[in-house]
């Protein structure tokens, strides 16, 4: 079983030829929908299928409702907090070319708070792998990890996003660290003093690249995930957990997409799946699994709602 712990939000998109200025008001075509990276993830690890769980916090309202309603579609065991706040939200402004500017409202999901999630021992305790990211307080997620780490389950830490607090403590205690260019530079800026540009990261040598990883994480797993370009994973040296190398690159899945936003969620929650169900498998074929996961999540719009089931993955990637 997947345990996650993180974020619910409603996303409510607008799409309008241009982004909006101070003091403008445009027109747009409206749009909403379930996010939140917590949610996203564990809706992309239920679908590839796993067993799931999601602590969350929600408020007492129509978002709160859908969370409830959507998680019982895809029969996620849902353990919220109900908090006096309102349900998260995000206010998603896109243009033509794809860009946008965000902002959250964090509602309920400030309100996760770390005696909640310790009351939740038993079910962390009893998973295979637990998986956070940093749309939630840190302390809670930090707890989350830390019981997970006591009994013997396996954590994963997406540090996103990349404005979020990520502390020393919090890292020490991931197994496997997930961040894209952006959280892994600020990562390395923060942590290790290094000032590395995310737009060149990319093109970096991967003996460089596996340096900086294991002086970010000394004695876990990196998979730094690179958009179109794939992803690189850095293990320590004495734990490959089967791969034949300590680094290497997995290229993406050549696909046309619709709509990235969520790409990395549905990796996220794709490995999770995918290590909770094979533990003894190379830590590469989960990633290969990750990086098909979410390709295919590239060719729908939207965020949770475009997680693809296992069947859509076995026909289009049949063989
Ligand atoms: P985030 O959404 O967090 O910024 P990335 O953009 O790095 O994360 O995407 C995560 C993963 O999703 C990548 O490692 C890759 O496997 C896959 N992916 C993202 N964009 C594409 C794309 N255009 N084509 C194919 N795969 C993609």
């Amino acid at each position: 079983r997947v345990v996650v712990v993180g974020s619910f939000n409603v996303d409510h998109v607008w799409h309008s030829p241009a982004l909006p200025r101070p003091g403008e008001t445009l027109q747009g075509e409206y749009r909403s929908g379930p996010g939140g990276k917590g949610f996203n993830q564990v809706v992309a690890a239920a679908r590839a299928g796993a067993q799931t769980a999601f602590v969350c916090a929600l408020g007492d309202d129509a978002g709160g409702a859908l969370a409830r309603q959507l998680a019982d579609t895809d029969g996620i065991d849902l353990q919220d907090l109900r908090s006096g706040s309102p349900t998260g939200t995000a206010g998603i402004y896109v243009d033509d070319d794809g860009r946008n500017c965000i902002v959250i409202g964090a509602g309920a999901n400030a309100d996760l708070s770390a005696d909640f999630v310790s009351a939740r021992a038993g079910a962390i305790g009893g998973a295979r792998i637990v998986l956070a990211q940093l749309e939630s307080p840190v302390e809670s997620v930090l707890e989350a990890m830390r019981l997970a780490r006591a009994a013997g389950v396996r954590t994963l830490l997406n540090p996103a996003p990349a404005n979020a607090e990520c502390p020393r403590e919090l890292l020490a205690v991931a197994d496997v660290v997930t961040p894209n260019e952006t959280e892994f530079t600020t990562l390395l800026s923060r942590h290790a003093h290094e000032e590395v540009d995310a737009d060149s990261l990319v093109a970096l040598d991967d003996a460089r690249l596996h340096r900086l990883c294991r002086t970010l994480l000394p004695r876990g797993t990196v998979v730094v995930t690179l958009g179109a370009a794939g992803c690189f994973v850095s293990h320590r040296e004495d734990k490959t957990r089967g791969d034949a190398r300590d680094h290497y690159r997995v290229a993406a899945e050549r696909v046309e997409p619709i709509d990235t936003t969520g790409a990395g969620d549905a990796f996220n929650g794709a490995l999770a799946a995918s290590m909770a169900r094979d533990a003894e498998a190379p830590f590469q074929a989960h990633v290969r699994y990750a990086t098909r996961y979410a390709a295919l999540s590239t060719e729908r719009e939207g965020a949770a709602a475009a997680m693809p089931a296992q069947g859509d993955m076995e026909r289009r990637f049949a063989g």
